[in-house]
């Protein structure tokens, strides 16, 4: 039987081949006798599967030498308070604040430091600001951007060349475009939705950056320490690395990031292009320029069609578009293990129901 698109902003579909591996090997992986979710952390067989996961990430996203790849807890909000209590240092931190992820960054930050917005383009957060009107304060410990904003759909689609070191919240985009690591000290991500599945946060760290945690930082969020004990420092998200592992392989054979990269760009414009060729009808009002290859936001005309709009893509086995509830309207998310031919098909269905409704 077919599966249903699920367009849900996370956590997301996943590689269909992907379920059925993690499926195979749910009762005995690799003739061990046992599940990966009752293995022991530090036994060989886990080793083989945190390693070959950790090398893959590695060389799909050109990770140099001198940034160390953790495998944490915590997820993307609780990383907002972990990266500043761990790098910083109780001083000024400028946050960029372009939707409701950075501006959670921000709130949180404030907690530790004296974080002050650099910009902030809301309430309604539909552009990004010009990189030449940010505030940016010459002792700032670091500056803080969301490179795609998941509810509001802005994405970041360059990284600026800051003098301070620029932290990264990639939890929607990562491994959609590849990483300009000349321009970033560290780059976090929850896994729920191009990486696998919730649980898993990854972090890319700047080697220098390291040692300079806050007393209080709690020491299973000590970038050092987990990075002094390779993502052992206390029990990782073990299941959560073995489908991160998976779904790396999964993408490296199908081309690595810049077939992901591409794709992203095809999915993307084809439905931007049927929303902006419908008269109206639909709306995205994010700035062509900052628009998210990842989370399309959009409304129809008439905001009394969206429930008959959602109740017939659910029929037509188009599940989860309903927008955020601060935003209203809907979203399609499309990540990486979103299929081509589901935004073809929910491009049809769009047409189907403006035929019918408009
Ligand atoms: N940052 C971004 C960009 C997100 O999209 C999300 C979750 N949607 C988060 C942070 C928070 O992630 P989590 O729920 O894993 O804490």
């Amino acid at each position: 039987m077919a599966r249903p698109y699920n367009f849900c902003a996370g956590p997301a579909t996943l590689p269909e081949p992907v379920l059925a591996q993690a499926a195979a090997e749910m009762l005995d992986w690799h003739g061990q006798g046992l599940s990966v979710m009752e293995m022991s952390h530090r036994s060989e067989a886990f080793g083989q599967i945190h390693h070959a996961a950790l090398a893959r990430l590695r060389e799909l996203l050109a990770v140099p030498a001198h940034f160390r790849i953790l495998f944490m807890q915590g997820g993307g909000l609780g990383h907002n308070a972990i990266v500043p209590l761990n790098i910083g240092r109780g001083g000024p931190i400028d946050a960029v604040v372009s939707g409701a992820w950075s501006a959670k960054s921000l709130a949180e930050a404030r907690r530790y430091g004296d974080a002050q917005p650099a910009a902030d383009t809301g309430p309604d957060y539909t552009r990004l600001p010009d990189v030449a009107s940010w505030r940016l304060r010459s002792d700032a410990a670091y500056v803080h951007v969301c490179g795609n904003e998941t509810i509001h759909g802005v994405e970041m689609a360059t990284l600026p060349a800051l003098e301070r070191p620029l932290v990264v919240d990639a939890s929607s985009h990562i491994l959609s475009r590849p990483v300009d690591w000349s321009r970033v000290g560290l780059v976090f991500a929850g896994a729920q939705k191009n990486v696998g599945i919730a649980g898993l946060t990854l972090v890319f760290v700047r080697e220098d950056l390291l040692g300079h945690a806050l007393p209080i930082c709690p020491s299973a969020f000590n970038y050092t320490l987990v990075a002094q004990a390779d993502s052992l420092f206390n029990t990782p998200p073990a299941y959560a690395i073995y489908v991160a592992g998976l779904v790396f392989d999964w993408l490296a054979a199908r081309g690595g990031v810049a077939a992901m990269d591409a794709a992203a760009a095809r999915k993307s414009q084809a439905l931007y292009a049927a929303i902006d060729a419908s008269g109206g009808y639909y709306a995205n009002r994010v700035d062509p320029a900052a628009r998210s290859r990842m989370n399309v936001p959009f409304f129809i005309h008439d905001e009394r069609l969206t429930a008959p709009f959602l109740a017939g893509a659910k029929d037509a086995g188009l599940l989860q578009l309903k927008g955020h509830a601060s935003v209203g309207g809907l979203r399609a998310s499309l990540y990486n293990a979103l299929p081509e031919p589901a935004v073809a098909a929910l491009i049809d269905y769009l047409h189907h129901f403006q035929r019918r409704h408009g």
